[in-house]
């Protein structure tokens, strides 16, 4: 679902070069769960938003469900954004003046769906996510785990195959962090969806069919969650 071939970054800054990714080639399968960890700095957002479109690659390809990405113009990855890929960050992003259910209907209402199909859809993905009873709420008035819940309805809303998740526990304490792992899981064992998942918690990388040890913005190893959590 998920390919990179050679893929590399560099950031230039003046004088300054910064190899954030050097020559990272992988396959993540269809329905897979992976993670990816590794020390602050070791190009794990970096990757991630290569592989959203929010940034482009300095050399290497990009295969995103059989398709060329790395080729895209601007306006492609809008398409694939709004189609294929569902990204949920640490910081929530949610609208503050809008209901979960806005929040969640507003991509698709974006994108020119029809209001009757936006209203189900919006309640359908926030019964995934176990949020119905809190529809009509602000995200002021949510606890972060809640917030984040939201968040993954509206990465779902538009049924992606691939789910872009960049530390979505960073803000939360680890109960509500354990809640949203599961969360995750079980929406990849429904065969819903491909997961990428950065972080640097181990906890989290536990729910991952496997994980991607990073460092200096290599691939280094990779190994299954058990395994990690006997090396942590
Ligand atoms: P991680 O997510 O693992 O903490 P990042 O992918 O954010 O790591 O960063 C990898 C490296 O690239 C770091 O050295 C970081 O300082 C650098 N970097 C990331 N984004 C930029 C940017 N926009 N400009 C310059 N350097 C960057």
């Amino acid at each position: 679902m998920v390919t990179l071939v050679q893929l590399s970054k560099t950031y230039v800054r003046g004088e300054t070069t910064v190899a954030a990714l050097r020559d990272v080639s992988l396959e993540v399968g269809r329905g897979e769960f992976c993670a990816f960890v590794g020390p602050s700095g070791c190009g794990k957002s970096t990757l991630l938003g290569l592989v959203a479109g929010l940034d482009h690659p300095t050399s290497g390809d990009i295969l995103l469900d059989g398709r060329r990405a790395t080729t895209f113009t601007s306006n492609d990855w809008t398409v694939a954004r709004r189609d294929v890929i569902g990204i949920v960050f640490q910081a929530f992003h949610l609208v503050p003046g809008l209901t979960a259910v806005e929040n969640v209907a507003l991509p698709l209402l974006l994108r020119g769906d029809r209001g009757s199909t936006v209203a189900r859809r919006a309640e359908e993905v926030l019964e995934m996510v176990s949020m119905t009873h809190r529809r009509h709420h602000r995200p002021g008035e949510l606890s972060g785990g809640e917030q984040q819940r939201v968040a993954i309805a509206r990465a779902l809303a538009h049924r992606p195959k691939v789910l872009l998740a960049d530390e979505p526990t960073g803000n939360l304490d680890s109960h509500q962090g354990t809640d949203i792992m599961a969360l995750i899981r079980s929406l990849t064992k429904a065969g819903e969806v491909t997961v990428l998942l950065v972080t640097h918690s181990q906890s989290a990388a536990q729910s991952a069919d496997y994980v991607w040890t990073m460092q200096d913005g290599r691939l280094v190893s990779r190994t299954t969650p058990s395994a990690l959590a006997g090396v942590a």
